[in-house]
């Protein structure tokens, strides 16, 4: 028999998303592999998404990304309204087996609301589990809500009722990593990159000053809150201030931008992003906070360059220490081993990618964890 999942993508951004979109991009990539697999999707996301699928359901137009500068009172309806037309779906429907919800504390809150009469549904956490203690903390979903993470340190941080829910964590993947191991090599050039959102956590600041007393060439690709290329950010005014991140660059990273040593040449796209990732050193993650998942990590091993990073949250998970990339506890110690990082074998971190880190290998994972939803699963399943 046929499995119908809806899968709940949310109201903020269309499916794939226009940019910059990390859940948005896990859904484009997790769809068409569960439809080869024989999955009916019904799709819960905005009118405008173009991700094909069986069916679609809608409650607004197009993104509603652009709402979350307005303050709390004037957005908190979007999600509302969005998760709404969802339970109203699931209410007058009998076909849906069960709902896979991406949808930040208020699609986990709703379906666990919704009691027996609602389909079983697993509910992804993409993001820092220190966040929304109440709701996690005295999560009760009882046998027919459950939750994955994105890897295996960020659940083991979760809060006790949340983890008493999971049935264990998915890896991202990437479509770099189809085939990755037959891609011809790339040719090297001396400088490493940060690909990142340009945040605190991030790091940029430390990979930035450790450039300039190591000696390499740092390129930052990423964007400054809203701000995705330098003369934007510079128009801007002081106002743009207002924004953490925007802060956190101006204050703490735009002191080492040289435009030599160290570049912020704003967000990268496309192919400009996969040669320029391609063709480096390593890439760097300086991290200062437990990097829940880590797309941008998969994506550098199928592009063949090694990670050089601080070894926290997913890093140790993802990459090998000494094959596919170099890991330490100690900050200070980044500069050096992005100098050694090109000792290591770009073919190596391709085939880790294949073997992996594809989409399909992340949407027959999905298929395991939807079934042990629907038999009411109690225990976690073991770690891939
Ligand atoms: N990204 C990009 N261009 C940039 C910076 C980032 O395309 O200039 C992409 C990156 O390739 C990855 C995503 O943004 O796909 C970031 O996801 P990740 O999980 O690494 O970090 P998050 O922002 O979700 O914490």
């Amino acid at each position: 028999m046929t499995l119908t999942v809806l899968m709940n993508a949310g109201p903020w951004l269309s499916v794939p998303p226009p940019g910059y979109g990390g859940i948005e991009n896990v859904v484009a990539t997790l769809v068409p592999e569960l439809r080869r697999l024989g999955v009916r999707v019904v799709l819960a996301s905005v009118e405008s998404s173009t991700l094909p699928v069986d069916e679609k359901i809608a409650v607004f137009p197009d993104g509603q990304f652009h709402a979350l500068q307005r303050p709390y009172n004037q957005v908190c309806g979007v999600s509302q309204a969005h998760l709404s037309g969802v339970v109203r779906a699931l209410h007058a429907r009998d076909d849906i087996d069960l709902v896979h919800d991406h949808v930040e504390a208020v699609g986990l809150a709703t379906l666990a609301a919704m009691g027996p009469d609602a389909p079983p549904a697993l509910h992804t956490l993409h993001w820092d589990l220190a966040k929304h203690p109440e709701l996690y903390g005295n999560l009760d979903g009882g046998d027919r809500v459950r939750v994955n993470g994105v890897s295996a340190s960020q659940l083991a941080r979760a809060p006790e009722a949340l983890r008493a829910h999971a049935v264990g964590h998915v890896h991202l993947s990437t479509p770099l990593a189809v085939d990755a191991d037959r891609h011809a090599s790339v040719a090297k050039g001396d400088h490493v990159v940060i690909l990142g959102r340009i945040n605190p956590g991030k790091g940029q600041d430390l990979g930035a000053r450790l450039a300039h007393e190591a000696g390499f060439p740092l390129v930052l690709a990423g964007p400054v809150g809203p701000y995705h290329r330098p003369e934007d950010l510079a128009a801007a005014g002081d106002e743009a201030r207002q924004n953490p991140d925007v802060r956190f660059f101006h204050d703490h990273v735009a002191p080492y931008v040289d435009g030599d040593r160290v570049r912020w040449v704003g967000t990268v796209a496309g192919r400009d992003r996969d040669d320029l990732v391609a063709s480096a050193r390593a890439l760097l993650f300086p991290l200062r906070w437990e990097e829940p998942g880590g797309t941008a990590v998969v994506e550098s091993l199928a592009l063949g360059t090694p990670v050089v990073a601080t070894a926290r949250g997913c890093l140790p998970e993802l990459v090998e220490h000494g094959r596919t990339g170099l890991l330490t506890g100690v900050e200070e110690e980044l500069g050096d081993l992005v100098l050694a990082a090109g000792g290591l074998e770009p073919d190596e971190c391709r085939r880790e990618a294949a073997r992996r880190f594809t989409p399909a290998r992340m949407a027959q994972r999905y298929l395991e964890l939807y079934e042990r939803v629907r038999q009411g699963a109690a225990q976690p399943l073991q770690p891939a």
